[in-house]
């Protein structure tokens, strides 16, 4: 109790002395919380606690974001390591949201979710409480499977590898120096005046539904189908899977390593993240070299659903959102979604910023929490194509 005691003082006289808004650096739990069953420990990329208080058979957690205020996509992630086989109960405590996002392990042998009878929640969510099993390997227990900056090198490695039409390039750094990739279906130098298709992924950390979904995308995209090569002969296509590698590695709910959530940055552009965009657009999609035709935004949030331009503002090109989800929604048995419309407003969000300087359908492509991997990745393939064909067919 004196630990957690202690830190919450810690963080609370922290954000009292850097102000509203500023970041508290995280507390290093690489330090062990240990009790006679396992160690508890945050020591590495993608873990977040706040404090952990160890007591005879069980550890108490606290959860809390990077800084305030932030939307409550509460993150966590740990490591128990076992001393001896048994049930241990974990208790999540959290001060600024409710509990969110049902447990994942992995013990080496992937990633499952915790059964649903493993999890009890108090009634208003501010506490959670886990049993789990654990033998002799260490496990991590997170809110969603991990997929860190390392996964997506070696993603974007294999996607490029022996294919001519896909290449890497840095387009600038994080805030903490981390190199920030695009892939382009092209020369770095633009040679051909053609629209861009852009897709951007990963401005929040939890998303991992999402960013699923977009590689799945992608795969289809840069794939080696007729449809897809036809698309990159028209199209400078351009992909930023993950815009906020700091966030990644720090485990945060949301923001980036200077404490701002990017997709509230594309218009005031303080973050090096979003400029970086904003200068890879300046430099290939501006009007005299083809413009901007789509872009594309990957995130999760509860449910699957399309955010996209109200029907009575006009894209170009146009009814773009409606043919592609018709044609989609027409393959799609199984994944259901809403096609949620929602106005240009002046809130800086990467959709009104693209929809209000090019006037392309600028689209929030939203992937449920829960979304079965495989179902979220086969809809995204499905997705793909249809927005290859709608593209490339006769505008109405
Ligand atoms: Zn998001």
């Amino acid at each position: 109790m004196l630990l957690l005691r202690r830190c919450g003082r810690i963080a609370v006289a922290l954000a009292a002395a850097l102000g509203a808004g500023a970041v508290a650096p995280a507390p290093d739990w690489s330090e062990p919380c240990e009790n006679r069953f396992a160690v508890l420990d945050g020591g590495f990329e993608g873990a977040r606690l706040s404090a952990c208080e160890p007591r005879r058979s069980k550890f108490v957690v606290r959860i809390e974001p990077e800084n305030s205020p932030i939307n409550p996509s509460p993150w966590y992630a740990f490591r128990l390591t076992p001393k001896r086989a048994g049930e241990i109960e974990i208790v999540l405590r959290y001060a600024e949201a409710a509990h969110r996002y049902h447990p994942w392990i992995d013990d080496g042998a992937g990633w499952r979710p915790l059964p649903a009878d493993a999890v009890r929640e108090n009634r208003r969510g501010r506490k959670a409480a886990l049993r789990i099993k654990i033998a002799a390997a260490p496990v991590i227990i997170a809110a969603q499977p991990l997929f860190l900056n390392e996964d997506y090198a070696a993603w974007v490695d294999a996607l490029a590898r022996g294919r001519d039409h896909a290449r890497t390039i840095a387009i600038g750094e994080s805030r903490q120096g981390r190199t920030l990739i695009a892939l382009l279906d092209g020369a770095p130098e633009k040679t051909k005046p053609a629209p861009c298709a852009l897709f951007v992924g990963r401005q929040h950390p939890p998303e991992v539904t999402g960013a699923f979904a977009m590689m799945a995308f992608l795969e289809t995209v840069f794939g080696n189908s007729a449809l897809a090569a036809a698309f990159r002969a028209r199209y400078d296509v351009i992909a930023v899977p993950n815009l906020n590698p700091d966030g990644v590695a720090l485990g945060n709910w949301r923001h980036n390593a200077g404490g701002i959530d990017l997709n509230r940055d594309w218009g005031p552009f303080t973050q090096p993240e979003t400029a970086a965009v904003k200068a890879l657009l300046d430099q290939r999609c501006a009007e005299e070299k083809g413009g901007l035709a789509l872009m594309l935004d990957f995130h999760s949030t509860r449910r699957n659903l399309f955010y996209t331009q109200s029907a009575d503002e006009t894209t170009a090109p146009p009814r773009f959102a409606e043919r592609w989800l018709a044609g989609a929604r027409a393959r799609l048995d199984e994944y259901e979604f809403e096609h949620a419309e929602r106005a240009y407003s002046s809130r800086p969000t990467l959709k009104n910023y693209i929809f209000s300087r090019f006037g392309a359908p600028a689209i929030t492509y939203e992937v449920g929490d829960g979304a079965a991997r495989a179902e979220a990745e086969a809809a995204a393939r499905i997705l793909a194509e249809e927005m290859m064909k709608t593209l490339l067919a006769p505008h109405p």
